[in-house]
């Protein structure tokens, strides 16, 4: 493929999808590189929907193939929540801080053995043809009472990964970026853009 737009202007991002597509596509771009990208409105009620949303506007408007993302935790005692409400389960402004406090007082009753979650990630792919196609990664794991660990982002160090007795920040970069929902998701549309280039 010759020219890609990710729709979005996070600097680890990119690089980090830079990484992944290198061979497959010969130039990546990003919202950065635009002055007037569209800010698309996160509204949709899924992941997927709103990651689409964002590669169907971001398509529309660069006229090339598309890449978008959305993500978050979600916890199967608050029947899903915060789910696409991640970013600002704790308020509009809120910071990891103040959804991480959020968190650990809703689940502050959720018995042991209920306290199930997961980290997912969508990745949606649009092109101007009319290719719409959705890739999903999941880890699965459980919600801590108290933060473990210094790594990561976000509710990592909440979150205690199935079968490696430690949380999300407190697994090496390298081993969160081998297991996480994002990876997942990248590889799988890595594999099917190895069939279509
Ligand atoms: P985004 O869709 O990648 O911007 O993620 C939305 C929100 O989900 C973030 O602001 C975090 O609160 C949460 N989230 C997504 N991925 C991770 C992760 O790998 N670790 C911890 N929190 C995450």
């Amino acid at each position: 493929m010759k020219h890609l737009v990710v729709a979005t202007r996070n600097k680890g991002k990119i690089l980090e999808i830079n990484a992944l597509l290198a061979g497959l596509v010969d130039e990546v771009s990003s919202a950065a590189d635009y002055v007037d990208f569209p800010e698309t409105i996160e509204d949709g009620a899924t992941f997927e929907e709103n990651a689409l949303k964002k590669a169907r506007e971001a398509s529309c408007f660069s006229g090339l193939p598309a890449l978008a993302d959305d993500s978050g935790l979600v916890v199967d005692a608050l029947d899903g929540r915060p789910g696409v409400l991640s970013a600002r389960f704790a308020g509009n402004d809120a910071d990891d801080t103040a959804n991480n406090a959020r968190l650990l007082e809703e689940c502050q009753n959720v018995p042991d053995d209920n306290r199930q979650a997961a980290f997912v990630c969508v990745l949606a792919f649009v092109t101007p043809e009319g290719v719409e196609r959705v890739f999903t990664g999941r880890v699965a794991g459980r919600i801590l009472y108290a933060a473990k660990g210094d790594g990561g982002f976000g509710y990592d160090p909440l979150f205690m990964v199935d079968g490696f007795g430690r949380s999300m920040a407190e697994l090496e970069l390298t081993e969160k970026n081998a297991i996480s929902h994002r990876a997942q998701a990248f590889m799988k549309f890595r594999e099917y853009l190895e069939t279509i280039v």
